[in-house]
């Protein structure tokens, strides 16, 4: 690969004219023409009248750089399993109130775009880290598209593929250079009316449309739509069932449909997320009418996000959550029965999985001096309105696992994507562990809605130190999340670890063989451990001796993190309020039980009126804690059953 300009020579921009008459620009680029008098800037922002040209002002700023799944783009069609280096960069030519991308695409603070990537340094950095594909994505690429159709040049030639993620907002003139090189696209189609194009996103349908026909017929690059459904404004079977029809007509039926669900986000807080079942309903829509591919996104629902070949109807690809299972795809077709299957197919699937690996382009304006590095041990930020949305998020995930309910859609794209290496999620009665259950690891990231995923519904059920939350105990309980980054294994051994660990700073993982203890790092202050101690206590954890920690088999690797919580969202009962004559009655009670001898003692009247709380049992006696919930029932009928339960699971010490 040669270097060409470096990114401080921003080429020329195309697409604009001067006015006969006055002395303003016109933007040719997109269906606005904004009109720009000297200094001004377009409705996106990012393109500016200097003195009489239109100058890109983004050219080789990028918001970040990450690795994602190509299927969270969404594209099912195209080179499914690989990884696809995305990036973006500021400012949109749409005005989306429903936007989910808003604090890049809305930003007008070009300091976000904390990256300088030249083109080439952009496709150096996507084949040293196998990525086998760029996107242009998270704010639409049409604004931007100098700096793109550069990248799509040279990726070209260097074999990578390219994806635009766009709204195909675009004028006629500038569609055939903007996609030229572009091999793959996720077109937009956010509704089908225009009343919501104008209202809702200030723009028109009509060009839209325009671009998709243009795409099919006119061009080479692989496609897909995606509509986000939004409750009340764009999910009528009868909208959905035109929209269908519409695409039959002027596309076929062979261009995949995504169905994905909306998020409470920007300007649109007050309506709800989209209801799973509005998706199924809109995939239904779309599979009647003759459309052979549709799939719902932003929800659990692997069923319907499979590729099922509509001859048939064998899965010909299997997906979980941006994850593949089976694939059976065989010279672009069904392996089963050979009917030809849409899209971009190799014959054996990528295996890159649902994880999200951010990058650092380091990138310069000589040819000296590139480098790219993973990094992977960057401490994630979480401002207080991201935490309130994991907290919300992790709550609602513990209730459902809880009741048994299916899980609704809370988190907003933006969130759900930032890359995290690990977390645990803590449940707490007061200042008592009620469980936690975490995953991680310490070599890559994955997006932090998979994780809390995975963790939250476990910590409800499956830490096998408590018994199972109930229903009526959760608004009880608070909850913690402890995101992980930064592991490093220690080089030191013996009592040199001592001195190699930072009591709040640190968590610490210690092993031997399979076996493996975790001490999260708030763990040593809340128990006032010094380093010594909080060496012991992992290495208990991990089920060896206290003092295993100075074996020279053993590993200890420590991170960092730093948890956030959420209160409960009832108060605990305080004990004292209760009358003194019930607290007196209700110690030799409890103990009567638990020791198996009720029989001998004569339970008093007092005990027998009836509680409106959800009443247990806590017991802490010496390291040991037990716990026992009932609800429902007098005071001595809850007592009861708790200490039963107890007593039941053996949990009571002796
Ligand atoms: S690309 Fe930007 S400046 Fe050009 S017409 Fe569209 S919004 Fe206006």
């Amino acid at each position: 690969m040669t270097e060409t300009a470096p990114i401080n020579l921003i080429p020329a921009t195309k697409w604009w004219h001067a006015e006969k008459e006055g002395d303003r620009i016109v933007c040719d680029l997109c269906p606005r023409e904004c009109r720009l008098g000297e200094e001004q800037r377009g409705f996106c922002f990012v393109r500016k009248n200097e003195g009489g040209e239109m100058v890109l002002t983004t050219y080789g700023k990028s918001t970040g750089f990450c690795i994602d799944p190509i299927e969270k783009k969404p594209l099912n069609h195209f080179l499914p399993g690989t990884p696809v280096l995305s990036f973006g960069t500021a400012g949109c030519n749409l005005g989306c109130k429903f936007c989910q991308n808003w604090d890049i695409s809305k930003s007008r603070e070009i300091e976000i775009l904390s990256q300088n990537a030249s083109p080439e340094a952009i496709v150096r950095a996507a084949k040293k880290s196998g990525c086998r594909s760029i996107a242009f994505t998270y704010n639409d690429p049409v604004i931007w598209a100098e700096y793109a159709i550069e990248t799509a040049k040279i990726a070209r030639a260097e074999g990578i593929k390219t994806v635009a993620v766009t709204a195909g907002y675009i004028t006629p003139e500038a569609r055939p250079e903007f996609f030229e090189f572009i091999d793959a696209a996720n077109v937009d189609l956010k509704a089908f009316t225009d009343v919501f194009y104008r209202q809702l996103a200030y723009a028109r349908l009509d060009p839209v449309l325009d671009t998709l026909k243009w795409l099919k017929h006119e061009s080479n690059t692989w496609f897909e739509i995606t509509t986000l459904i939004i409750p009340g404004q764009n999910d009528s079977p009868e909208e959905i069932g035109r929209m269908c029809d519409w695409v039959l007509d002027n596309l076929g039926d062979d261009v995949p449909l995504h169905f994905t669900a909306f998020h409470p986000d920007f300007k649109m807080r007050d309506i709800p997320a989209t209801p799973h079942q509005t998706l199924i309903e809109a995939r239904a829509i779309a599979l009647d009418r003759g459309i052979k591919y549709a799939y719902v996104g932003n929800v659990l629902d692997g069923d319907r996000q499979n590729t099922y070949c509509p001859s048939c109807r064998e899965i010909v690809i299997e997906r979980n959550h941006y994850e593949l299972g089976r694939y059976q795809i065989r010279d672009g077709g069904c392996a089963n029965c050979g009917e030809k299957i849409p899209g971009v197919f190799e014959n054996e699937a990528g295996n890159w999985g649902r994880k999200r690996l951010p990058l650092s382009i380091r990138d310069t304006t000589t040819t000296q001096n590139h480098a790219m590095e993973a990094s992977n041990h960057e401490e994630p930020t979480f401002n207080a309105t991201t935490q309130e949305a994991l907290l919300g998020y992790a709550r609602h995930l513990v209730e459902s696992a809880i009741l048994n309910r299916p899980i609704l859609p809370t988190l907003p794209p933006r969130i759900a994507e930032i890359p995290c290496q690990g977390l645990f999620v803590s449940l707490k009665r007061g200042h008592l562990l009620r469980g936690c259950i975490g995953n991680y690891r310490s070599d890559e990231t994955h997006p932090i809605s998979a994780l809390l995923e995975r963790a939250a519904p476990s910590v409800a059920t499956q830490d096998r130190r408590f018994p199972s939350i109930v229903p009526e105990e959760f608004p009880y309980l608070s909850l913690e999340i402890t995101p992980m980054h930064a592991f490093r294994e220690l080089a030191e051994t013996g009592e040199d670890r001592v001195g190699a660990i930072e009591i709040g700073k640190h968590g610490l993982i210690l092993g031997r063989g399979e076996k493996r203890g975790l001490l999260l790092p708030q763990v040593a202050v809340e128990q006032g451990y010094d380093a010594r101690t909080f060496l012991e206590q992992v290495s208990q954890k991990a089920g060896f001796p206290k003092d295993a920690w100075l074996r020279e088999d053993t590993t200890l690797t420590v991170f960092e993190g730093t948890p956030f919580s959420s209160l409960p969202t009832s108060q605990e009962i305080d004990p004292t309020s209760f009358p003194r004559p019930i607290l007196e009655a209700l110690a030799p009670l409890t103990n009567a039980l638990l020791s198996g001898k009720p029989g001998e003692m004569q339970v008093p009247t007092i005990l027998n009126q009836p509680c409106n709380h959800p009443l247990g049992v806590i017991l802490e006696v010496g390291d040991h804690r037990t716990f026992a919930l009932h609800a429902g029932g007098s005071l001595v009928d809850q007592i009861r059953d708790a200490c039963r339960s107890l007593l039941a699971e053996g949990r009571v010490p002796d």
